[in-house]
């Protein structure tokens, strides 16, 4: 058995639906489970509506409603009633909110969950008719229950029993069950959903839970690359990272999986294959177990770098063979919401860095009691993501590299995974830095 997760821009028009069914095709006798999102934007779409019900006392929902019949019109399905059924039930909400002028997060999760709900209804209508044994269900058919955290709910426990309980004796069955991403029920029956993004998620639970072959996430995209494209023209996708690598990168906003989504298949070990649906061809990212990543004899993965980054010095004496002195400067940080990313000490000093976005004029003065503060602005962190065991050789590249190049590192840290190696250079000199490290890492 494998899980195939589809997400909203895949199957976000007719065209893309029939396009999904080609792939779903080749894979039949893998067994799949499909996981959805909703049609293209019809989450931002609901929201937007719920707005404009609030703000303006209107129900507006044609964009969604056009959308959503065409697909039924141009795949030519049998189920306009089913999905009228819902759209009804979509407007009667709205209508409410219009109403009474108030929207809860409950309320929200309720209405965003027609976006999935609609999507697998029309797509498993369409496998059906093209001759596939496919089923729509809603996840809370499936096992899918969480707590009541609306707008960011977690699975309970029970979910990894009752998923396998629930897909195992359908796959067994020869069903191709269709199932919405994103959505649960808590235990008094009310919908929730797993936050934005969730459906990748719902698929990797399932995989987990059921102990999949694996999951293939299709997205638009190549797969993980090995730099920004914008930076580097020759960046390519990377083969395979472990969940490790997979999360670090996860840092510098590459297009992987969250790592939350990461989670249930780390527990069990089961793979997750990046795809992209605007190219088949394209071989993917495969994330898995370090154990099973030696295939890949490159020493790094991938490099990253992100601009606009604060480097704060905290330099004190009285730090000298102390205690006390760390935890008393991040508590300074933490009671002003500061989020630190990288850190580095010494004996009487401490270097970490910090987004520029924050405002640091308070805990400046509160550091300022204890030791002494310079903040430099304009840094970058660049970092590569690489093999563990080869932590000294990548380390002794990226030097030499720097130093060919004239850029001055300013602060260098390794992290305790050790799959990340991050230096601090000049805004102004990142990109020149990514480029002559994918030169040598990668291209020659
Ligand atoms: N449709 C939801 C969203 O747009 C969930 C998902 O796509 O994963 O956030
Ligand atoms: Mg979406």
């Amino acid at each position: 058995m494998i899980v195939m997760k589809f997400g909203g821009s895949s199957v976000a028009d007719a065209s893309r639906i029939r396009h999904v069914a080609e792939i779903v095709k080749t894979q039949l006798e893998k067994k799949p489970a499909l996981v959805l999102s909703a049609m293209g934007d019809t989450t931002d779409h609901l929201l937007e509506a719920a707005e404009t019900a609030l703000k303006e006392g209107k129900v507006e929902i044609s964009h969604i409603e056009k959308l959503h019949l065409t697909a039924i019109k141009t795949l030519k399905l049998p189920i306009q009633k089913e999905i009228g059924v819902l759209l009804d039930e979509l407007k009667r909400l709205l209508s409410g909110i219009a109403l009474i002028r108030e929207l809860t997060v409950r309320t929200k999760d309720y209405l965003v969950s027609f976006g999935e709900r609609l999507s697998v209804r029309i797509s498993a209508a369409y496998l059906k008719s093209i001759g596939m044994n496919a089923r729509a269900f809603d996840a809370w058919e499936l096992g899918f229950i969480s707590n009541s955290g609306y707008g960011h709910a977690e699975l309970l426990k029970e979910s990894w029993d009752l998923i396998p309980q629930k897909i195992l004796p359908l796959i067994k069955g020869n069903v191709l069950p269709v199932i919405t991403g994103f959505i649960a029920k808590d235990e008094n029956n009310i919908i929730t959903t797993l936050g934005r993004g969730g459906s990748d998620l719902s698929a990797t639970m399932i995989a987990a839970s059921c102990r999949a072959d694996e999951v293939q996430v299709w997205k638009d995209v190549d797969g993980i690359l090995t730099a920004d494209p914008r930076i580097v023209k020759k960046a390519r996708p990377v083969q395979s990272v472990t969940y490790d690598e997979a999360a670090e990168l996860a840092y510098f906003g590459a297009q992987v999986l969250h790592p939350r989504a990461m989670q249930p298949c780390m527990k069990t070990g089961t793979p997750v294959l990046v795809k992209n649906s605007y190219n088949i061809e394209a071989p993917g990212t495969r994330i898995e177990p370090a154990s099973s990543g030696g295939k890949n004899r490159l020493p790094v993965r991938a490099i990253t770098s992100r601009q606009n980054v604060m480097l704060v010095d905290i330099v004190s004496t009285r730090m000298l063979g102390q205690y006390g002195f760390l935890a008393e400067v991040f508590s300074i940080f933490a009671r002003h919401n500061i989020s630190v990313d990288m850190v580095a000490t010494s004996e009487v000093s401490v270097s970490l860095t910090l987004d520029t976005s924050h405002d640091l004029t308070e805990a400046k003065k509160e550091l300022n009691k204890i030791a002494s503060v310079e903040i430099k602005t304009g840094k970058a962190i660049v970092s590569i993501i690489g093999n563990v065991k080869r932590s000294s050789e990548i380390l002794a590249r990226a030097s030499k590299i720097c130093q060919y190049i004239g850029v001055t590192v300013q602060m260098i840290s390794q992290g305790a995974s050790k799959v990340n190696i991050s230096f601090i250079v000049n805004d102004t000199e990142a990109v020149e830095t990514v480029k002559a490290l994918h030169l040598d890492f990668f291209e020659s």
